[in-house]
């Protein structure tokens, strides 16, 4: 129960690490407030979290505007009282290299990915300040540290996370409020496997080749960075503050021959 009384907010929690992390959190006694721009995917989480017998409640909002954010952040108040813990994770792919990428795209990757961030926290942090307490987990990706060919405008998008992670630790630091990114290697979640039904010819074969770019030999699981952002949200991170979590199978500081 390392998350026992704490009521948490997940963006993006209808799926894959999100939806992974909302049902370890609840297991760890956390009151879990899903948030998706998806319905049916929010709610398939909250029933999961309730039939196992935890503490959730879906909140649909489209992390990219503003009067939805606003009110997904007043009615999680309402009801809870309180936000402990912000888990940022919303986000989408973006594939190809910076000439491939339509304007459109761009626009899309920055604004769910980059601006999700700063909307939903805009709105959580006066709530912490004014309490003097709070963990903001921001999610970022492994990319964020290395070149990985056709992903510019995603790879922006995480590059941004990380610098503005930083930012946010130094203004808030002396409201008690803890900011920290996770930098997630290549994680099997329905992202990617839309991701590889998009880019390549042979997904199985792709599959494969991104085995091989992790040192552990397999791609990671939601459940791992799960328990990163366990560690993130609980009081045992204390000490850890601005700071990037790597969850990717020493992809960005091992190197395969
Ligand atoms: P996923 O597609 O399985 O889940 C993402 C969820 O976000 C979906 O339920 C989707 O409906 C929701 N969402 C999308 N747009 C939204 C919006 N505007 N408002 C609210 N919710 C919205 O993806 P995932 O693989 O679990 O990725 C989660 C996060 O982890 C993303 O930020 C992604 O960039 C990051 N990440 C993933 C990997 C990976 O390999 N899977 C690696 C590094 C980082």
């Amino acid at each position: 129960m390392r998350l026992a009384g704490k009521n948490v907010l997940i963006t993006g929690a209808g799926s894959g690490i999100g939806r992974s992390t909302a049902v370890l959190f609840a297991k760890e006694g956390a009151a879990v407030l899903v948030n998706d721009i998806s319905e049916s995917q929010g709610q398939a989480a909250v029933e999961e979290i309730v039939s196992l017998g935890g503490k959730a409640r879906f909140i649909q909002a489209d992390v990219t505007d503003a009067a939805s954010v606003e009110a997904m952040v007043r009615q999680a108040l309402e009801q809870e009282g309180s936000i402990d813990v912000l888990f940022n994770n919303a986000g989408i792919s973006g594939v190809g290299a910076l000439h491939e990428v339509e304007p459109e795209q761009w626009d899309r990757v920055m604004s769910i990915n980059i601006k999700g961030v700063y909307l939903t926290s805009k709105y959580v942090v006066p709530h912490m300040m004014e309490r003097r307490h709070g963990s903001i987990i921001n999610m970022s990706s492994c990319i964020a540290e290395i070149g990985l060919a056709r992903r510019a405008s995603y790879a922006a998008t995480k590059g941004a996370v990380l610098a503005l992670t930083k930012s946010m630790q130094v203004d808030y630091a002396a409201y008690g409020i803890r900011v920290n990114a996770l930098l997630p290697g290549t994680i099997f979640t329905p992202f990617v496997e839309q991701y590889l039904k998009n880019s390549y010819d042979d997904p199985e074969a792709a599959i494969a080749s991104l085995k091989t770019r992790q040192l552990s030999g397999e791609l990671g699981m939601p459940e791992d960075v799960a328990q990163a952002a366990l560690f993130l949200a609980s009081d045992e991170s204390k000490f850890m503050m601005g700071s990037p979590l790597y969850i990717d199978g020493g992809v960005v500081f091992g190197k395969n021959a």
